[in-house]
């Protein structure tokens, strides 16, 4: 489906090349994970493959590409449009039109596909990825993940065979970047779909994808399957860095494999841990802190923290993280409940007094 042959690219105003002797094959139905670090040349690669790159970027461009047997150097983003789906990080900047339904025959009405056909594809793809309560709807008051799964059903109306996406899920919280992540899964699946993604979230896709390339200062620096990858990336999520340290082979990718298979070490572990979190010291320590602005929002919230640790607060987009760590620093008074940081109630202090103790960094 994709061939790229000793692809190198240099944009116009710089002088080091973007991709260097990139060569990667893609057959049909696979699920590719793009890795690598911010600047690597993921999102260039990506390009390729619409003819985004050269077309609209200028630049010299060496090497062959080829999708689904057609030239995007020579042919350009309009011929190839048809072929591949582009999906990026920002949904905003993909909408044309403000409802659903419109929005998702935009790029059909301009393929000039008959009406009939057009309301048939339209249903297809809102079924497809859950929309269809939401035709009416105006895209603006969409969430993040149904405006991301708008866009990969506008992209999908052209039936193209190849699905690219540039980091979707980036703006989206925990849940949303889930479910669009499984709505992926089942495109692969189900329509046999070959998928190029870039993806930070190594973690939530390693399950699914069939390869992950691995990008470096604009050169592939390996590409493999999944658990072969994990096992020699510059990069690993926690589970697999864990399985490499206690040389466990071959590396599990989800937790569910890893307790199956490695079920005795990592019991050993968890008491571990616990007995060195039980001999720390209290630090602080969260009881029944309750707070709300107009509706309850923090209820009862129980918890200690020990010296030196680390505690990820996580959640779903305004389920109440922000508003917890003002409370802990007394920006904002609780409604009930107490906190203790190193010994002293700060439920009556000052945020200045509890600064002394406590660093706040806030979001923005
Ligand atoms: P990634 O997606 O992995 O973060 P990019 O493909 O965006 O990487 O960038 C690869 C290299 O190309 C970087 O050195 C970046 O600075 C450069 N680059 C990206 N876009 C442009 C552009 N429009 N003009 C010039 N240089 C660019
Ligand atoms: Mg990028």
């Amino acid at each position: 489906m994709i061939q790229i042959n000793t692809l190198t690219y240099s944009y116009p105003t710089s002088p080091r090349p973007a991709l260097q002797d990139v060569t990667l094959h893609v057959a049909a139905g696979e699920f590719v994970l793009i890795a690598g670090e911010s600047g690597s040349g993921k999102s260039t690669l990506l390009r390729c493959l619409n003819g985004l790159v050269p077309h609209f970027s200028g630049g010299t461009i060496g090497g062959t590409v080829r999708v689904n047997g057609l030239d995007p150097i020579a042919l350009g983003v309009t011929a190839l449009s048809r072929h591949v789906g582009f999906v990026l990080q920002t949904p905003e900047a993909q909408a044309v039109l403000d409802t659903v339904e419109a929005d998702i025959a935009f790029g059909l009405e301009n393929a000039a596909i008959p009406p009939a056909e057009m309301a048939a594809r339209v249903d297809e793809v809102m079924a497809l990825l859950g929309l269809t309560a939401l035709r009416d709807r105006q895209l603006s008051t969409l969430s993040g993940g149904e405006r991301q799964r708008v866009a990969i059903a506008s992209a999908l109306a052209l039936r193209p065979q190849i699905l690219a996406l540039d980091e979707p899920t980036s703006q989206l919280d925990p849940q949303a970047a889930a479910d669009l992540l499984d709505a992926l899964v089942q495109l692969n699946k189900e329509l046999g779909l070959t998928i190029v993604l870039v993806e930070h979230r190594l973690e939530r896709v390693l399950p699914y994808v069939t390869r992950v390339v691995w990008m470096e200062n604009g050169r592939l620096l390996l590409d493999a399957p999944p658990r072969e990858a994990m096992s020699i990336a510059p990069q690993a999520p926690p589970l697999q860095q864990l399985g490499r340290r206690l040389g466990w082979s071959p590396l599990p990718l989800t937790v569910r494999e890893a307790r199956k298979r490695f079920g005795d070490e990592l019991g050993d572990l968890r008491s571990e841990v616990r007995r060195t979190l039980q001999a720390r010291r209290t630090l602080m320590k969260v009881e029944g802190v309750t707070f709300g602005y107009d509706k309850p929002l923090l209820r009862d919230v129980c918890f200690t923290v020990g010296e030196g640790e680390a505690v990820a607060v996580l959640g779903s987009n305004g389920s109440g993280k922000s508003t917890l760590l003002r409370c802990l620093i007394g920006l904002l008074k609780v409604e009930a409940g107490v906190v203790e940081i190193n010994g002293r109630l700060t439920t009556t202090l000052e945020t200045a007094d509890i600064c002394r103790e406590a660093a706040y960094l806030p979001q923005n």
